[in-house]
């Protein structure tokens, strides 16, 4: 089978050669090829590829050739290391490893994200309009990139697919991919117009997974980026510069105190385990700054210095407030 493969790809060669007269390209490839030339000279001057043809494995397609006659080629399948990739596979659910918490992480997660022959490729370059942190007292758990609704949405880095939903599925997320890279990082993509691949489905680093658009709870065409590892989110800027649509590192170091929605891209490790370490209120009907800091055994100016507001500040029923 190899042999046959062999053959006609050096069919293909020299079709593409003739045609755009390129000889000495050609000559040198025959020549290294030597052994088996002999096989191809017989055919060679009669047949030639008229069109390929797709098949189930994207790696794997129908040449056509001008005599009624088919073959199949196989193509050079992305080389990723799946070693551990597939731990906690679960192709039902939005996010894997759920009995997992965050306090059983290690301190401290090294993970390469490129090398000499894993590349990088935005996802999608752009401002963003919204980023990591508490919206409204909700978790907001990654990025947001406004786009065109059609945009093409690309894997950054080699993967498998581990989850495509849509519908009341995947709640405000929209129509969702999630990949999983080799090194165990997960990327999500929220509200897209169009899903281009399937669960299991291998892809390679820039290959496009979907089309931007709007779907689920989205005010507008955007992309909802999150970058998660053993389920738990954390700010997707870590990994990512989106004005540019570079890569921050080649390495990523984790540290637990990053999993919390407080913590973000720019803080220093001080300041990021000081918001882990924060407690927060939401206020009710009937709250008053007093009463807040007495149920938490603290002072309105403790209170105040924490939220940067007056004690004069009129409370909204629902706003959170740090206590701690
Ligand atoms: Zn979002």
């Amino acid at each position: 089978m190899k042999k046959i493969i062999i053959s006609l790809l050096i069919l293909f060669a020299y079709a593409m050669g003739s045609a755009s007269a390129q000889e000495p390209d050609t000559l040198d490839f025959r020549h290294e090829m030597n052994e088996i030339e002999d096989e191809a000279d017989s055919v060679m001057m009669l047949v030639r590829p008229i069109d390929t043809v797709d098949t189930e494995d994207k790696y794997i397609k129908i040449v056509l050739f001008n005599d009624h006659t088919w073959d199949y080629i196989e193509l050079e399948r992305p080389d990723i290391d799946t070693t551990g990739l597939f731990e906690d596979w679960d192709i039902e659910s939005i996010h894997a490893y759920r009995d997992v918490k965050v306090s059983d992480l290690p301190e401290s997660i090294d993970l390469l994200l490129v090398d000499s022959a894993h590349r990088f490729v935005a996802p999608f370059t752009g401002r963003r309009s919204s980023t990591f942190k508490y919206r409204k007292g909700r978790p907001h758990n990654g990025v947001d990139l406004p786009l065109r609704v059609g945009d093409t949405i690309r894997s950054p880095f080699d993967g498998v697919v581990r989850y495509v939903g849509g519908g009341k599925s995947t709640g405000g997320y929209g129509n969702l991919i999630v990949i999983r890279h080799p090194n165990g990082l997960e990327t999500y993509y929220g509200h897209l117009s169009e899903r281009l691949v399937m669960e299991n489905d291998l892809v390679s680093a820039g290959e496009p997974i979907g089309l931007g658009g709007s779907t689920g709870r989205s005010t507008g065409p955007h992309l909802h980026f999150e970058t998660r590892y053993m389920g738990k989110p954390f700010d997707p800027e870590r990994v990512i510069d989106f004005d540019n649509g570079t890569l921050r590192d080649t390495m990523l170091t984790l540290k637990r105190h990053y999993f919390n929605v407080g913590s973000h891209y720019g803080m220093s490790d001080k300041q990021s385990k000081s918001v882990t370490s924060a407690v927060y209120y939401k206020v009710k009907k009937g709250d008053t700054l007093g009463k807040i800091a007495k149920q938490h055994h603290t002072t309105v100016n403790a209170i105040c210095k924490l939220n940067g507001i007056t004690p004069k500040k009129v409370l909204r029923i629902g706003q959170r407030l740090r206590v701690r």
